[in-house]
């Protein structure tokens, strides 16, 4: 039914299926990212400084991967000679029984968390709430999926696939369950005061806060927040306790290379020159200070990346997480983030999900999520190739054996019989005679199994009566007289 997020353990086929039946989410997902492409664009046409900047922002974050272990060592110095607390933790165990044992000690029970896609990486939340913690999401996007029980759909716009008549029902059951009045209307402004007031009172009541990070600056062990709303520094200055979970990646050498990307995610995921707050946070709230923790946390997630340093892969660590790529691809265009069925969506989920997670995770996604049209390698601030890797993701997957043995014996026939022209020569003649059956109006309709994905939604034309190699035979015969 539209609207429904597919049930648990859905097959990829059937998670396209249910996406392109529901146009409510296929209307409102091809509304933001048009409208966040033109944004983008608009603000490089008129913005003279920034693609000489953005040139010069590959290149510091690319000389920062190639040396992230040593700045890593520098930032946890720093950071802890500011008082802070720093860890690394492998992969998602490792964050959660952290922040637990930091939750225990403090005696934490509430929660709030700004936008991370690190977090959401590991499933933080469910390690929190399986361990009787609450956990409240402040990001507005976020907030939306949490009372739906979804994950986020776009990396940067989590709930960019609701509409507002759609939210507005989620808040009305909020409201009930809380027992206070409901949005008064379905207006973005009303929706908003909803969810304002309500997140104000878990922010006065939370313990402890919870943030990811867009940047680490190793040389002075600053963490980096950019956001579009204040629930990022309310998050990290009202409770007691503040933990930062951050990908190693993130790590970033000087200010004078944060200079350079700081505007980035803005200015290629919403068409802004600069997010609406940039925080700098370095340790916890000091003697004399007024505001921010009594204690930060610094946690280093891995979870894969350190792998990947030295492969092919490499450039992948440099993703910004702006989404641009997302908002070009025709396939996230089509059928949303959803239906993914994975945590990172969009071209960027498609090679992110494997190479973090193993292969086996993903597999259908290197394989047809993509239909390698280019358009995201054009659109990425960072220079990531990323149809390049969902090639050398699909070649790993053949030459593991894990595409289904159909499609082994498919191409293994293809192969031989197209590898002489005889062969060559043969197959067209079958395929010709084979769809006789399946020409209607001049069109190639409705024909069975691979061929049929394309002729269920396009107006295939079918093979010529002749083929060239026979037009060319019979036209050289009859100048001939042979
Ligand atoms: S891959 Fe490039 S375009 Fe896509 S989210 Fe990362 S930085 Fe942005």
């Amino acid at each position: 039914m539209p609207g429904e997020l597919p049930p648990a353990g859905a097959t990829w086929p059937e998670r396209r299926r249910r996406a392109l039946a529901d146009p409510a989410m296929r209307a409102a997902v091809a509304k933001s990212t048009r409208s966040l492409a033109v944004k983008k664009e608009a603000v490089f046409a008129t913005y003279p400084a920034a693609e000489a900047m953005r040139k010069r922002a590959v290149i510091a974050r690319r000389g920062s991967l190639a040396r992230v272990d040593a700045l890593l060592d520098e930032l946890t110095r720093r950071v802890e000679a500011r008082g802070g607390h720093v860890v690394r933790a492998a992969g998602p165990a490792d964050v959660g029984r952290y922040v637990l044992d930091v939750a225990r000690r403090r005696g934490v029970q509430r929660v709030v968390k700004s936008k991370s896609m690190a977090t959401e990486e590991i499933a933080l939340n469910e390690q929190l709430e399986n361990a009787g913690l609450h956990v409240r999401e402040t990001d507005l996007g976020e907030y939306i999926i949490q009372l739906a029980g979804e994950r986020p759909a776009h990396i940067l716009v989590p709930a960019s696939h609701k509409t507002r008549q759609q939210v507005r029902a989620l808040f009305d059951e909020e409201a009930a369950a809380c027992a206070v009045d409901p949005p008064v209307g379905d207006a973005t402004p009303e929706l908003t005061a909803f969810a304002r007031r309500q997140l104000r009172a878990d922010f006065l009541a939370a313990d402890m806060g919870i943030s990811g990070g867009n940047f680490l600056v190793a040389e002075t062990g600053t963490l980096v927040l950019i956001t579009n709303e204040g629930n990022g520094r309310m998050t990290t200055s009202l409770p007691r306790v503040h933990i930062a979970v951050v990908g190693i990646d993130k790590i970033v050498a000087t200010w004078a290379d944060l200079a350079d990307l700081l505007q980035q995610p803005a200015l290629s995921g919403t068409g802004q020159r600069l997010s609406t707050y940039t925080t700098f946070i370095t340790g916890p709230r000091r003697e004399g200070e007024l505001d921010g923790p009594e204690e930060f946390h610094l946690v280093l997630l891995d979870n894969g990346r350190h792998e990947l340093l030295g492969t092919e892969f490499v450039d992948i660590l440099a993703c910004i997480r702006c989404g641009a790529c997302l908002n070009v691809c025709p396939v996230f265009r089509t059928i949303g983030g959803q239906a993914y069925g994975t945590m990172y969506s969009g071209p960027i989920g498609v090679v992110l999900t494997p190479l973090l997670g193993g292969l086996e995770r993903a597999p259908e996604l290197p394989k047809s999520a993509c239909a390698l049209c280019y358009a995201c390698a054009d659109a990425c601030p960072m220079e990531i190739d990323l149809p390049r890797h969902i090639l050398a993701l699909r070649r790993t997957e053949v030459e593991r054996g894990m595409e289904p043995w159909s499609d082994r014996l498919t191409f293994e026939l293809w192969g031989r019989f197209w590898a002489n022209p005889a062969g060559f020569r043969f197959t067209g003649r079958i395929a010709r005679l084979g769809q006789r059956v399946y020409v209607r109006d001049g069109r190639l309709k409705g024909a069975p199994g691979l061929v049929g994905g394309w002729t269920a939604t396009r107006n295939a034309p079918p093979l010529a009566r002749e083929s060239f190699h026979e037009w060319w035979a019979r036209r050289r015969a009859s100048r001939t007289g042979s």
